[in-house]
């Protein structure tokens, strides 16, 4: 993704008050590898039962407050991420929750998600494949290929789950 500033990102949430875009503590920018990120998401430092997705949506920058679902701990239980579809990482896969944009929101109306903890998707969607996943065969030019089509996938999904905290999907 193209960098992004702190200003940016304050000014990007779609579903949080100017109070909590204000109070967000934002991570460190300046050192990001930001050629192999999809999406930046963060666990507050100091609310660590919020979090945050920033990306550009149609061009826009766009964010997202989450809030975690229950605990907030990891499931027992296996998990596919629905925003990277890794099949491999699946033991630290949690439920979060968005509230909804505007009014919706404010009369307490959320989307949920399993969404990987740590944000992890865009190092998901680039690990190399498998030979279940591609056979032994696979020329380099068709890893790549593979690799291409889960970073499509990856940030079409993302986008999509907030398209619909902004409900105009
Ligand atoms: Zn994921």
């Amino acid at each position: 993704m193209q960098p992004i500033t702190e200003q940016q990102i304050r000014s990007s949430f779609v579903n949080a008050s100017k109070g909590e875009a204000n109070r967000a503590t934002i991570p460190e920018l300046d050192h990001l590898d930001w050629g192999s990120l999809d999406y930046l998401g963060w666990t507050d430092a100091k609310r660590p039962g919020i979090s945050y997705v920033v990306m550009h949506v149609d061009g826009t920058v766009r964010g997202i407050l989450l809030r975690a679902a229950g605990s907030g701990a990891p499931t027992n239980r296996k998990a596919i991420c629905v925003w990277c579809e890794d099949v491999k990482a699946t033991d630290n896969v949690r439920m979060v929750i968005a509230p909804l944009a505007g009014k919706a929101g404010r009369d307490g109306g959320t989307i949920g998600t399993l969404a990987c903890a740590g944000f992890a998707c865009s190092s998901n969607v680039r690990r190399a494949p498998s030979r279940s996943e591609i056979g032994d065969q696979a020329t380099a030019e068709e890893r790549e290929f593979w690799t291409g089509l889960r970073i499509e996938g990856l940030r079409e999904r993302v986008a999509r789950f907030i398209h619909q905290v902004m409900r105009d999907d």
